[in-house]
């Protein structure tokens, strides 16, 4: 392997790093649980600290909340701008905030008491996602050491409620405004496969969520006078829900594949490399089979494919015994995981078209749609990816495979607020028990991943066609 830009100030400052991670982690900054809230903030001001520690300028702990009013968990921002204007600004996203720790005692030792064995480092957000900001971090202030400056401009935004569904982040941008505009967003807070199978993400799915309130009478109506005649609100709820897919597992949804993107050859064939055991995703699921989209593999339906789950069922009589009735109303809820280039306006345009269709004239029907994020992705021919791909690569040895993911996250919000493409170097891996009890992180996964973080620089210092046009950009 050619000598990397990082690794000899890597040698020497590998004690030091995870030293200064083991302390961090000794924070509980837990975001959903009110009483940590003084954690948290703790938490924003020992990340700033690195920030200053890493060579950024202008780090601050900002506010969140409705204006910023400081009700939300604060996040934490500092910039090297020292490029200039011409040069291309990548902003990098993280967040220092971690989940709760329940159910305790599965853990094997306390969750805020790091420990190390074996290479592997535990402790609750070491690799959600702490770890992996340090590993930015240490990346840039190995690169400014090394070279006396950064080859782009870095502004690094660390949030505090990722866990809790970032309420306040797209609030946050906005008041940043041209603060944080950027090239290019870099995320690490993801996984890969297999240490030896490096990947990345390259996608991430859309939501929107319906609820379906049912009524087929005034009341419930008694089972021995009225049974056999009168609508049952329970079978039409269930005759709904059947006929949200085909027998090939498809969505019934008149026009709803049709913004559905195909794969790339290039990245379809990267998907079908991906390892898959079947058997494992079976076991750890605890299911006895699979389900979905006939002729697509599970990587495809969990991340390349749109589905349409129930997410709740109710109607009737639900206490002990029995009740001779014919329900009268139901509620059904739905969660459709979107992908692109389909948008929830127009899903959701198309879902109350079948809904009316389907629900029987005389049944009272209201359809209320809960939330709406976009689905993300950036092409893996995009020069952004291509320079990903050429870090991991000289880290690893090999091309990193490329994935999608099948949830969302603040990632969506921060592509459609900066308007910049968004590319992932994540280093956790699978087995790390994201949001589990034993959060562990393999160091040497951070370890490479610092090394990828200070050649991700380099490579795309080198890509002139990713700054975009800037009129009025302030410049350092
Ligand atoms: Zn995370």
């Amino acid at each position: 392997m050619d000598e990397l830009l990082l690794s000899g100030y890597l040698d020497g400052c590998r004690d030091e790093l995870l030293a200064t991670l083991v302390d961090w982690l000794r924070i509980p900054s837990v975001s959903a649980d009110p009483a940590h809230a003084s954690d948290v903030a703790r938490s924003a001001e020992f990340c700033a600290g690195l920030m200053r520690d890493a060579g950024l300028t202008n780090v601050s702990v900002l506010p969140t909340g409705p204006g910023g009013d400081g009700t939300g968990a604060p996040a934490v921002y500092g910039e090297w701008l020292g490029a200039g204007p011409q040069a291309l600004t990548v902003l990098v996203y993280g967040h220092h905030d971690v989940q709760p720790v329940d159910p305790l005692d599965e853990w094997e030792g306390p969750p805020f008491s790091p420990t190390v064995s074996n290479g592997v480092l535990r402790a609750r957000g070491c690799s959600d996602d702490k770890g992996q900001v340090l590993m930015q971090l240490a990346a840039v202030r190995g690169v400014l050491e090394r070279l006396g400056g950064l080859p782009v401009n870095v502004k690094v935004l660390v949030e505090g409620e990722e866990e809790v569904g970032s309420p306040h982040f797209e609030d946050l941008l906005a008041r940043l405004g041209e603060r944080v505009a950027c090239d290019l967003v870099v995320v690490s807070d993801t996984t890969m496969v297999a240490p030896d199978v490096p990947s990345t993400t390259v996608g991430m799915r859309g939501l929107v969520a319906f609820d379906i309130s049912l009524r087929t009478a005034r009341s419930d109506l008694h089972s021995g006078i009225w049974g056999g005649t009168v609508p049952n609100a329970a079978l039409v709820a269930a005759r709904l829900a059947a006929a949200l897919h085909d027998d090939r597992g498809r969505v019934s949804i008149d026009g709803f594949y049709d913004d559905v993107r195909e794969l790339s050859p290039e990245e379809a064939g990267s998907l079908a490399a991906l390892p898959f055991d079947e058997r494992a995703f079976l076991d750890k699921a605890g299911v006895g089979y699979l389900t979905g989209e006939a002729g697509r593999s599970a990587y495809e339906r969990t991340g390349s494919r749109p589905t349409a789950e129930v997410v709740g069922l109710h109607s009737g009589y639900g206490g002990p015994g029995t009740k001779t009735i014919v329900p009268a109303t139901a509620n059904l809820k739905l969660a459709l995981r979107l992908v692109p280039d389909q948008q929830p306006g127009a899903v959701e345009q198309a879902f109350r078209a079948w809904v009316a269709e389907h629900v029987p004239r005389g049944v009272e029907v209201v359809v209320q749609r809960h939330g709406g994020v976009a689905p993300l992705v950036t092409p893996v021919e995009h020069p952004s990816v291509r320079a990903l791909s050429r870090a991991i690569e000289k880290v690893w040895g090999t091309a990193p495979l490329f994935e999608r993911s099948g949830g969302s996250g603040p990632e969506e919000a921060l592509a459609r607020a900066l308007g910049a493409p968004v590319i992932f170097l994540g280093v956790a891996l699978p087995e790390d028990n994201f949001h589990a009890p034993n959060e562990r992180l393999d160091l040497s996964q951070l370890w490479r991943g610092v090394l990828a973080a200070g050649e991700l620089l380099v490579e795309l210092g080198a890509q002139e066609g990713l700054v975009r046009a800037r009129p009025g950009h302030p410049g350092p």
